[in-house]
């Protein structure tokens, strides 16, 4: 709107980039005077961590590979036990926000610093947001101590994940630099990593999904996923990334995919107020409006596009809708519960948006 008025928090870890880069693990634990580290992955990643215990070697670190979906507090407490016998005075979450949830989880309560080795495209490992679960409520917090202190970039983590999950993290990275484009306290500088993150994934995630051993592509998206992760982390989020805490949280559908789905229509819902905002989206992909040129690219990817496909049934669509509407927060174009319900009946049977 050309008035140049903006706060720049700034942007405050420090981040290790590259192929190989896990070979720098000892320097920065020492960076932060860390003597003994705890290992943080899911059961799934068991042995990456060992590999990564055995690298810092003697009696520098210990592994706790129970780290699951939405940070749940008896997961928390488990590691905290096995943090405090081992008397270890650092953690390194491998994974993806799995893994680096649980680290934030015990970092809020300790204080602790964090050295993060994501493996997907989630970009947790650069916000200082957590989301914990108890008793099945979900409860999101943002608290400086969160923010993990270092963040190694490893290209060769990334060569392992699975297809149909890269395509997916890679939407849900989009969505972090979709939403950030027309956040209320956006900034240029935001702005600009946020287009240059849509132009990486755009440009990476067919590459990657023709072939996952592609490993140019794989550091292109993974640098798209670190810029998508910088901007989630400035800048507050709005109707997309509530609608998928709504169903994530209320409906326990997957993170990733969840993302994945709901992407094109949000945008296309909100391309009505912003389109001019969200013109990087366009310029990336196909040229066609930004909720089309997503949905395009969701079919392209074979990533998935449907709700149905996720389990949920269209009597669930009423109360997400409901629950959607219930605390007012920003979005640029205002909603009421009718036109949230369209858009999830459109993301339900997987429609072209406008
Ligand atoms: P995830 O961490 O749950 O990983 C999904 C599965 O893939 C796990 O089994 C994991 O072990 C496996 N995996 C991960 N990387 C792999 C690799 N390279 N090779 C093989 N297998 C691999 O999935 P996610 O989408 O990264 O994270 C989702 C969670 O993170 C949710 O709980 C979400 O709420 C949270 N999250 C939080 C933030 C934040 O800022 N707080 C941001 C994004 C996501």
């Amino acid at each position: 709107n050309g008035s140049r008025s903006f706060v720049f928090p700034g942007i405050r870890s420090r981040v290790v980039f590259g192929a190989g880069t896990i070979s720098q693990v000892g320097v920065e634990m020492k960076r932060l005077e860390c003597r003994k580290a705890l290992i943080l992955t899911t059961p799934q990643q068991r042995e990456d961590g060992e590999a990564l215990a055995a690298r810092i070697g003697g009696s520098g670190a210990v592994v706790f590979s129970g780290a699951t979906m939405h940070t749940p507090v008896d997961v928390t407490r488990k590691a905290l036990e096995v943090y405090e016998s081992a008397d270890a005075d650092c953690v390194i979450s491998l994974g993806g926000g799995s893994s680096i949830g649980l680290g934030k989880a015990i970092a809020l309560r300790t204080g602790v610093d964090q050295i993060a080795v994501p493996t997907t495209y989630a970009g947790s490992e650069m916000t200082d947001i957590l989301g914990e679960t108890q008793n099945g409520e979900k409860t999101t917090r943002r608290d400086p101590a969160i923010l993990p202190e270092t963040v190694i970039y490893d290209v060769d983590f990334t060569m392992t994940l699975p297809k149909s999950m890269t395509v997916s993290s890679g939407m849900n990275s989009i969505a972090h630099a979709a939403e950030a484009l027309y956040a209320s306290d956006r900034n240029p500088i935001l702005s600009m990593m946020a287009a240059d993150a849509i132009k990486s994934l755009a440009a990476a995630l067919p590459a990657v999904a023709a072939d996952p051993a592609d490993r140019n592509g794989r550091a292109e998206a993974l640098y798209g996923a670190w810029l998508s992760g910088a901007v989630l982390g400035g800048t507050s989020m709005a109707l997309h990334h509530k609608l998928c805490h709504v169903l994530g949280g209320s409906f326990d559908t997957p993170h990733a995919e969840t993302h994945a789905i709901l992407l094109p229509h949000t945008v296309g819902f909100n391309a009505a107020a912003v389109d001019e905002l969200l013109k990087p989206i366009s310029d990336a992909l196909d040229g066609t409006t930004p909720g089309k040129a997503l949905h395009r690219f969701a079919i392209r990817l074979e990533a998935p596009t449907k709700l149905k496909e996720l389990g949920l049934s269209e009597a669930d669509l009423d109360r997400a809708a409901e629950i959607a509407v219930k605390n007012p927060y920003f979005n640029p174009r205002p909603f009421d519960q009718a036109e949230i319900r369209a858009l999830l009946r459109d993301a339900w049977i997987g429609r072209e948006p406008p």
